[in-house]
């Protein structure tokens, strides 16, 4: 095994052994730019030192072959007294970490070469300068000392000569202050200042593999899901020195503009300072067109250069560079971060440029992107007063007034105010509030919590889970961290993108692309950038995908918006939410029915609301398939609260007021309390043990059908049955189905095509697919309830108890309600589409789980071959964008 790479033998595509920057040092050392010559120790040798706390043996031979080969190329040795070659040794991961780990400039000087530095140089005051700056950083991230002795060493000097900046100070300065930085060392750390330019160097080497587990590295790897096992490169290179007077220099360059994509000279430039200098702001750096003027010849080579790299990376490159005295170095490039806007015009331009096809630029963007785009946001230039946080569930800024219970939500809303609902967590009865909020705000609950998921359903901003926050919804009130109290009506912000909650109005800016997507703002010759931007990469995206996508949606308004944004029909049409609000009375009484004829009553009040609302839905997505789910949730859920009722009619009983209704309620909720209701009665077995329930809700289908059918339009219905976990259950439902749909055909005299399907969201019906199969027209797998169901967590629970244990932990990256877990989750599917095509090789297959939106999860129902993914209609736009980076 092989652990140092010169730089000449290195490539871009070595990321992974070379990190980042060293990958990138060889690539452009390959292209004839000037790079400082150098060698990069893999980072198999720092997961090596990591795993056993040594170096690997053969480590030091090899750096000593590395650097006899360097030395003799650069004509002088590390550290050699009179003229001394100095190097800087760097970090650099697979994955750029800004500022994360450690990096140390000037190894090589000592005591003794820092006398030949300067004659080399003619320059005294620069060579006390860079061993002052040696002995600092060493000692800081080498040696562990604090580093604001230093610090207070150097202000004490400039105080001393009363000037104020480094600059001012002269050699002789420098040169006490390099002794009392030695002092600092051996007090601190009970040793010299190591004088060995090689132990130094091999220090160093040390100190870069540690800084990977670093506190402040492994919190960034953890925001940005960097697996923490992949090890730092570290990257030996030699000095060049852009203090060596006003002829040099270092800056730092973008091949085009990171915000807007736009191409021209872009970047910063510091006369006379060395590598940190540019980014610490000390001094003010100068625009960097400006060195056209400073220094045209090296000007004019870094434009060359620039423009090299583009084509080279066909993709914008951020470079840093150093000027030594006129001659131009390169010292770092990589394929540069920018905002979600710009990758998307980016993209395109370099289409334009035909540097780059329609299937490459897809992958210049992802469906994140294109998310945070779709929402509105707060002002970034807004002053901000910050009350808490929670967990960002649903994206968006929204501002209103706080309020602590539905009713008042809407009563609000509906005299004009903007609302934000605040609650300690959200159930089913809080619909209406939610609909009438700008926004919500809740204490409690994790990203797949009730109200995490119904915002996202409704493209609502929701913050859950703010557990700093307290919640008091008797008093109306909540109570921040710093003891600031926030009373019903006052107004707050809450930003859905980053879990941040503020006090008062922070301003809000809408975003353009939805605009676009809704149809107000068009796209290809629109005057916005980047909505030609996103249209050009949307058509690129429907143009080669495979996958359709649908959406889940409720009611007309939904679906009408649904198909503004692309989606080719409904896959999930929850029916439970039609006997919510006035209708849960009729549902009341439906469960509460003693005879057939009471029950039959209530079926039959309920009947001509459910179809109006299939006509209502079946018109706006006509000619398209819209999936019908029938009655799937636990019955209590429209009963009311156990507790809430035992109260009334304890209540009831002490003022001998008349309570027999109550009462009869009472019993019944009793009879049907379940410790586990998601894994009670519910689903299909509701259709099988409600005489007519099931029927009610096809006939309602059927008969909307038909009408629609008589008033010209093209219905498209498709009969769901959800929680189906044997052949069985669904051969019977289907009986009645097909008796059902026959009798309305037979009386309206219209011929109807109702084609009867099944979820997949139970262990048994997955396993089971080739069996079920033979009932079934169409597979919708359920991922939330097959997630809940394969680990055995509650979906509504495990995210607020034990899940952030679960990520820090590691056993997972990332919530498996959220991106499909391959391996578990995603095996079931896998099999399930094998056997159920193997029964009915026309069988159709789709996915209406929350992961039907999820950018990482539609590449996977790509893979296992599905024909459509369903999501609620915001995510229409991200699943149709990676669906075609799927298939591109
Ligand atoms: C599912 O379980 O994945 C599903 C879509 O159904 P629901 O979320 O309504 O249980
Ligand atoms: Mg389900």
């Amino acid at each position: 095994q092989k652990f140092v790479y010169d730089f000449t033998e290195g490539n871009k595509d070595l990321k992974d052994l070379l990190g980042g920057k060293g990958a990138n040092l060889a690539e452009m050392t390959n292209l004839g730019l000037p790079v400082p010559p150098g060698f990069t120790i893999t980072t198999e040798a720092c997961k090596v030192y990591l795993d056993s706390g040594t170096e690997p043996v053969a480590l030091r031979d090899e750096v000593s072959a590395h650097l006899e080969a360097l030395e003799k190329q650069m004509g002088k040795k590390l550290g050699q007294a009179d003229d001394p070659l100095l190097v800087s040794v760097r970090s650099g991961a697979k994955f750029s970490m800004p500022g994360m780990m450690d990096t140390v400039l000037n190894i090589g000087l000592s005591d003794a070469s820092v006398a030949g530095l300067a004659a080399q140089a003619g320059e005294e005051r620069f060579a006390w300068d860079s061993y002052r700056r040696l002995i600092q950083m060493f000692g800081k991230t080498v040696l562990g000392v604090d580093g604001d002795l230093f610090e207070e060493a150097l202000d004490e000097a400039k105080r001393a000569k009363g000037v104020t900046t480094d600059v001012e100070l002269a050699a002789a300065d420098l040169q006490r202050l390099v002794e009392e930085f030695k002092a600092i060392v051996a007090k601190e750390t009970g040793r010299d200042f190591p004088q060995e330019p090689r132990e130094q160097m091999d220090l160093a080497i040390r100190a870069v593999f540690d800084s990977w587990n670093g506190d402040r590295a492994k919190l960034y790897r953890r925001q940005e899901r960097i697996p923490g096992d992949l090890g730092t490169a570290v990257n030996i290179c030699s000095m060049v020195f852009g203090n060596l007077g006003p002829d040099s220099g270092t800056g730092v360059a973008f091949t085009r503009d990171p915000a807007s994509g736009h191409q021209g000279v872009y970047g910063d430039y510091l006369q006379n300072a060395q590598g940190e200098d540019v980014v610490a702001g000390i001094r003010n750096t100068v625009p960097l067109a400006d060195l056209e003027r400073i220094d045209k010849a090296s000007y004019d080579q870094l434009m060359q250069i620039m423009e090299t790299l583009e084509t080279h990376y066909k993709d914008l490159c951020d470079i840093e560079f150093t000027i030594e005295r006129g001659k131009l170095w390169m010292l770092q490039t990589r394929v540069g971060k920018r905002t979600a806007g710009a990758a998307f015009r980016i993209a395109t331009q370099l289409v334009d440029q035909g540097l780059i096809d329609e299937a490459e630029a897809l992958q210049r963007v992802t469906g994140g992107q294109l998310a945070q785009l779709m929402f509105p946001r707060f002002d970034e230039k807004a002053k901000t007063e910050l009350l808490g946080r929670g967990i960002a569930a649903s994206p968006g800024a929204a501002v209103g007034k706080a309020v602590f219970d539905s009713y008042t939500a809407v009563k609000w809303s509906r005299s004009g105010e903007k609302v934000i609902l605040i609650r300690r967590e959200t159930n089913p009865d809080d619909l209406d509030g939610m609909i009438a909020s700008e926004g919500i705000l809740t204490s409690r609950g994790g990203k797949t919590s009730h109200a995490a998921v119904v915002a996202r359903g409704m493209g609502k901003t929701c913050v859950c889970g703010a557990e700093e926050l307290e919640v008091d919804t008797k008093r109306r009130r909540m109570t921040a961290p710093g003891g600031v109290v926030i009373e019903e009506g006052e107004v707050v912000s809450i930003d859905g993108s980053t879990g941040k909650v503020y006090l008062g109005e922070v301003p809000v800016v809408p975003s353009p692309v939805v605009e676009y997507f809704e149809g107000r703002e068009r796209g290809a010759d629109s005057t916005d950038e980047l909505v030609q931007a996103v249209h050009r990469m949307m058509t690129y995206a429907d143009g080669g995908r495979r996958l359709q996508v649908r959406a889940n949606a409720d009611n007309a308004e939904d679906a009408a918006r649904a198909r503004r944004f692309g989606a080719q029909g409904i896959g999930l049409c929850r029916t439970e939410h039609m006997f919510l609000g006035e209708r849960r009375e009729m549902v009341e009484r439906l469960i509460l029915a003693d005879t057939d004829a009471e029950r039959d009553e209530a079926l039959g009040a309920l009947l001509p609301l459910q179809k109006a609302d299939f006509v209502e839905l079946f018109e706006a997505m006509d000619g398209l398939p819209v999936t019908v789910r029938l009655l799937d949730p636990p019955l209590h859920e429209f009963l009311p609260d156990i507790t809430d009722l035992s109260v009334r009619v304890a209540l009831a009983e002490a003022r001998r007021e008349p309570h027999e209704n109550e009462l009869r309620l009472l019993q019944a909720v009793h009879k049907l309390h379940e410790q586990n209701p998601m894994l009670g009665l519910r689903g299909v077995r509701l259709g099988l043990v409600i005489p007519g329930l099931f029927a009610m809700q096809v006939r309602a289908i059927a008969e909307a059908s038909a009408e629609r059918v008589a008033a010209g339009g093209d219905p498209r219905a498709e009969i769901m049955i959800p929680l189906v976990g044997t052949v069985q259950e669904l051969e019977i439902v289907r009986e009645e189905a097909e008796r059902v749909i026959a009798e309305v055909e037979a009386a309206t005299g219209t011929g109807l095509k109702l084609p009867l399907g099944t979820m997949i969201e139970l262990p048994r019906a997955a396993l089971t697919a080739g069996q079920i199969a033979e009932a079934a027209e169409f597979f919708s797998f359920g991922t939330n309830d097959l997630t809940q169901t394969v680990w055995g967590f509650s979906r509504d629970d495990v995210e607020a108890s034990f899940f952030t244990a679960y990520l820090e932990k590691g056993i997972f990256g990332v919530s498996p309600f959220e991106t499909i877990d391959r391996d578990g989750v995603g095996s079931l599917v896998r099999s399930a589409v094998k056997a159920g095509r193997a029964t009915r090789p026309d069988l159709k297959l789709g996915v209406c789980g929350e992961h039907g939106g999820d950018p990482e999860s539609v590449h996977f129902f790509h893979e296992v071959g599905l024909d459509y993914v369903s999501c609620s209609p915001f995510r229409i736009p991200v699943a149709r964008l990676e669906a075609g980076r799927a298939a591109a």
